[in-house]
């Protein structure tokens, strides 16, 4: 049972999903390629590399879980460019916010922690809604499932297990939908077919805090 992510685990999670990040690099550019401008893998590597770099030289113990994510948030901003930097910007962000000065939270803050960065990125985004073809179809769902778990059950490492189940079919729903959002949208039908780039970054991220979850279940055992 993992009943709380501390303060390192949060760290932990930023740096397995560079590494996720990093390992796709190609691939999620070339998903880019097809629907966008052939540098989402290029924007998020840097982006990670540099929060990475961040954190490596501040000290974890003397930190909160909302000064870690506003590490992130802050490098998504200055680096990745494109639409996606101030959209995971803001994701990041709301996260932070929603953790500021905590250093563990429970499967009800993380829900709430959610909830915000999506909020983020619909505030951002035009108030983009899941069925537009974008990250946010990979993130509503893998909420909606967090939620449902977290009403009667503490256990985070359930909750997640079910959730990035969630998100991973909400990433591949965005082959078979028209974009309606962003560079992809200029394309209308001819969308159709292509897994969408930010959806499959956003599934990485959310795999990232799902590895490290898993992790931490074991090592409990
Ligand atoms: P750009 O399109 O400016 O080159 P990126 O290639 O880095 O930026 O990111 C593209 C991704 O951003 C898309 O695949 C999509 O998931 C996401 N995106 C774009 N516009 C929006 C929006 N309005 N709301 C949510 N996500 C969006
Ligand atoms: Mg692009």
């Amino acid at each position: 049972m993992v009943a709380e992510l501390n303060t390192y685990d949060i760290y932990n999670i930023i740096l397995h999903a560079y590494d996720l990040i990093a390992q796709n690099k190609d691939y999620l550019t070339n998903l880019d390629a097809a629907i966008g401008d052939a540098d989402h893998g290029i924007n998020m590597e840097r982006g990670f590399n540099l929060a990475v770099n961040r954190l490596k030289s501040i000290n974890i113990e003397n930190s909160d879980i909302g000064s870690i994510l506003t590490t992130v948030a802050n490098a998504m901003l200055e680096t990745v460019g494109g639409a996606a930097g101030p959209l995971y910007s803001m994701f990041f962000m709301n996260m932070a916010t929603a953790s500021s000065g905590k250093r563990s939270v429970d499967l009800k803050t993380l829900v709430v922690m959610f909830e915000q960065g999506l909020k983020g990125i619909q505030d951002i985004g035009g108030g983009t809604q899941p069925g537009e073809k974008t990250m946010v179809d990979t993130l509503y769902p893998f909420i909606e499932e967090l939620k449902k778990l977290s009403a009667n059950n503490n256990d985070i490492n359930v909750a997640f297990d079910e959730a990035l189940k969630a998100a991973e079919k909400g990433m591949l729903a965005t082959v078979n939908m028209v974009a309606k959002k962003g560079r992809a949208s200029y394309l209308g039908e001819r969308s159709v077919g292509h897994q969408d780039p930010g959806a499959t970054s956003m599934y990485l991220i959310l795999k990232a805090f799902y590895d490290i979850i898993q992790a931490k279940a074991k090592e409990r055992r």
